[in-house]
């Protein structure tokens, strides 16, 4: 009999090229006889991978990377009873974040998976793809969608920026929204939270909680100076006010919705780009992601305040 720990399965992009990720390649490496180790080489196989470390029934599989290696991982693991590990090498673990991992030594990161405790989250999807923290219609997946890869590493956080000016000078989409209980509405931008955080350490989504079945939908129904004005003033005051039903915004919890336009609308998950549709569909997948998180409230706590005084640092 096996006196040693077990492995897991830690799937990883090799193409994290940046100081964080060589950091944690050197990490894994150093206690490499805890992992089966699989090098990703594509989106599809991350997802692949995943799907088939739930069948042969893993009882969990480690995601090193940032917010969309994550993505990749959570779909491939999508109803099955596999838990997921967070090694977050990324730019932003919004996910991370939300869940109170810790992201800034792996070292940490490793220790919640010891201990051992894990939460369950609601699982999402929108047209079928499965999303844990945050889906956007309209201007913000269009932002990323215009934000190229050069322009990231030549502008940094600015290229989003630069893009957003170019996004607003069009005319925006119109969106119809049509929650599962009947209520509608309408706007030009959408955005969808399981979770609170938005676009790193921003509590955007009040009243959010990500095991209570609900979905949090920030509708923008205006364009232009107001849409960066709202977003912003969220943005800074600590997430956007659920019981201001101003003329601009409005905020709703549903179980799901969907979400028509005329045209062919960008729609972002997790911050991933996932493509263009007219008929959008937010629904619950019937299951709960199993995810290895911090039992100590104070290292919650911790890595909360953390993402409040160091928005940039990583
Ligand atoms: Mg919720």
């Amino acid at each position: 009999m096996s006196v040693h720990p077990p492995r897991y399965p830690l799937l990883l992009n090799p193409k994290a090229k940046s100081e964080k990720g060589r950091r944690a390649l050197k990490f894994i490496m150093a206690h490499a006889t805890r992992f089966a180790i699989y090098a990703t080489r594509s989106r599809d196989e991350a997802i692949e991978l995943a799907r088939r470390f739930a069948e042969e029934g893993e009882d969990l599989v480690i995601a090193a990377g940032g917010d969309g290696t994550l993505n990749a991982v959570i779909e491939g693991l999508a109803g099955s009873e596999t838990a997921l590990g967070v090694f977050p090498t990324g730019t932003m673990n919004v996910f991370a974040r939300e869940m109170g991992i810790p992201y800034d030594r792996l070292e940490n990161a490793m220790e919640v998976i010891d201990h051992g405790h894990h939460e369950e989250v609601d699982l999402f999807a929108m047209n079928g793809a499965p999303f844990v923290q945050m889906a956007g219609v309209g201007f913000d997946a269009q932002v990323i969608e215009e934000t190229t890869w050069e322009s990231k590493k030549r502008f940094g956080p600015l290229a989003y920026l630069f893009a957003a000016t170019k996004v607003l000078r069009a005319p925006p989409p119109i969106l119809k929204v049509r929650c599962h209980d009947g209520r509608e509405l309408e706007g030009v931008a959408l955005l969808v939270g399981n979770g609170s955080l938005y676009g790193g350490q921003f509590p955007l989504f009040k009243k959010a909680d990500n095991g209570d079945k609900l979905l949090d939908v920030i509708v923008f129904k205006q364009t232009g100076y107001q849409l960066v004005k709202d977003s912003l003033a969220g943005l800074m005051k600590g997430g956007i006010d659920p019981d201001s039903h101003g003329d601009s915004v409005e905020y709703v919890q549903a179980a799901g919705l969907s979400v028509t336009s005329a045209e062919e609308v960008p729609v972002e998950v997790d911050g991933e780009l996932w493509g263009r549709a007219r008929e959008i569909e937010f629904c619950s997948t019937g299951r709960t992601l199993r995810v290895f998180a911090p039992r100590d409230p104070k290292v919650k706590l911790r890595y909360a305040l953390l993402k409040i005084l160091s928005p940039w640092r990583d």
